[in-house]
């Protein structure tokens, strides 16, 4: 169900700030509004609307999670908790026209301090996060559910753990999730288990995939860790982690204390190794700075890669390279690598390459931003490779939609773990909107595209329920991703905290 409500002014924060995740307008003087009432109107369509603020009351548009039957239904608007007091007869309407094309008419009033959450309510919710869903029971979201970029249901169900398409018969609903759901996010180039120098401890991993759950990432494709993480395997509450093993690299040809340092004779039989030791992926590191001449270069020559890669899909497994630089990408390419990482270097030429064989690319626009500091640290030993650094990232947007222009698959990943945090998979979709992508291609490459590129499903019959519910529409607006207002895992409500 999407609902408009106007808030005043003074109690909403984040959604008149960049980034925000309701956009919002005026539609109506203070007096009109009442000073703390509210006012509002019930639609189905009910997309982000982003024109300026000019008065004391702003009204924002989206699906606004409250309990029919509950005596004050709370809403989150722009990541704050409202208590709303909505009469009777307004509520049956939002029940029974909600999928009717005229807004229902409905007011309220602000019944808590705006923009707090009442404490009765935090420690309810705060239970209802831990609590395991009884055996036999269901739960129901709905709204507006998006098991496809256009396909949209009201409703779906969960039992034990598992999406249902269809109410089920016997099990009573005894809880309702309300909003825009979307499959769990998907971040697909991170690290769980590493350091800025190498594996970290048992609790710093789980630290960092408890913080990608947070941000609604519930699948993350582990792009290299030397770490044993797979003690996460056993673990209902945390997100699926594919693993790409570790990275295999040239010697003193990569950050210390991260991958297996080998020379190209031996990286056939590693990547057979990672392989097996991986979860369907290898991790190859393509083109680092080579101190002797100053600058990025390929890292293997392409008779090794396509050896190591023939072993590796013999195995099972994809592979994927870490390549910067422009010149290692032909090579890789020709050697039947699969996806390419970060893939900075990309020019006309490689492009044509990698969408002519489908290889897919996973920018990691949040890290690519670090390219400045990278440079300044460089510049006075290695000046080329600085200047290099600092041309890649000038032209990484271009890159990155000449790219989707061209029809290469695109996927969200963060590169988080090293030296960038985890939880930034709603940033990394806002930076592929800034790179020129429209914002649906944006939301598929975290969504979607990228499950099925990954091989695990998103909201079909019978799949883990493993789901993200938002206040309005992704697709109008993807800062919407930063203010979840559910996370499901495995069918478990897991957050927001
Ligand atoms: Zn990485």
């Amino acid at each position: 169900m999407a609902v408009a409500v106007a808030v005043p002014a003074a109690g909403r924060r984040g959604s008149d700030q960049a980034g925000g995740p309701v956009a919002a307008r005026d539609t109506r003087g203070p007096d009109e509004a009442g000073g703390r009432g509210l006012t509002g109107g019930l639609g189905q369509t009910g997309g982000p609307d982003r024109a300026g603020r000019r008065s004391g009351v702003s009204r924002v548009h989206g699906p606004l999670a409250f309990e029919v039957g509950r005596p004050v239904p709370e809403v989150r608007v722009a990541g704050r908790w409202l208590r709303l007091a909505i009469p009777e007869e307004e509520r049956s309407n939002q029940v029974t026209n909600h999928t009717g094309p005229r807004p229902v008419q409905w007011s309220a009033k602000v019944g808590g301090p705006a923009g707090t959450v009442p404490a009765s309510s935090r420690r309810q919710r705060e239970a209802q996060v831990s609590e395991p869903s009884k055996a036999g029971s269901a739960t129901m979201v709905r709204g507006s559910v998006l098991v496809g970029p256009n396909e949209l249901r009201d409703a779906i169900w969960i039992v034990d753990g598992r999406v249902r398409l269809t109410p089920p018969v016997g099990v009573p609903v005894e809880r309702t999730i309300e909003g825009w759901a979307l499959p769990g996010l998907v971040d697909a180039h991170c690290h769980v288990g590493l350091g800025a120098s190498g594996a970290v401890d048992t609790a710093t991993a789980e630290r960092q995939i408890l913080t990608d759950r947070e941000a609604g990432a519930l699948l993350l494709r582990d792009a290299g860790s030397p770490a044993d993480t797979r003690w996460i395997d056993g673990r209902d509450d945390l997100p699926e982690l594919i693993r790409a093993g570790r990275h295999l690299a040239r010697p003193r040809r990569y950050l210390r204390g991260y991958a297996h340092e080998i020379e190209p004779e031996e990286l056939p039989a590693y990547a057979a190794e990672q392989a097996r030791r991986g979860d369907g992926w290898v991790k190859l590191v393509g083109d680092w700075i080579d101190r002797s001449t100053g600058d990025l270069a390929p890292c293997w020559p392409r008779d090794a890669a396509a050896a190591a890669i023939e072993a590796a899909h013999a195995e099972g497994a994809r592979v994927t390279a870490h390549c910067f630089g422009e010149d290692s990408l032909a090579d890789l390419v020709a050697a039947g690598i699969d996806c390419i990482e970060h893939a900075t270097g990309l020019r006309e030429d490689t492009i044509g390459l990698l969408a002519e064989r489908g290889v897919a690319i996973v920018p990691t626009l949040v890290n690519i931003a670090s390219f400045p500091g990278i440079a300044a640290g460089a510049s006075e030993r290695f000046p080329i490779y600085a200047r290099h650094m600092l041309d890649l990232h000038a032209r990484r947007y271009d890159t990155v939609r000449a790219a989707h222009d061209a029809g290469i698959p695109i996927y969200v990943g963060t590169d988080a773990g090293g030296s960038l945090p985890h939880g930034l998979v709603a940033a990394e979709v806002a930076e592929l909107v800034a790179a020129g992508l429209p914002p649906l291609a944006a939301l598929d490459a975290a969504v979607w595209s990228a499950r099925a590129w990954l091989g695990r499903p998103g909201l079909v019959e019978g799949a883990p329920a493993d789901l993200v519910v938002y206040p309005a529409d992704p697709r109008a607006d993807v800062a919407v991703l930063a203010q979840p207002l559910a996370i499901v895992l495995r069918g478990q409500v897991r957050g927001p905290a």
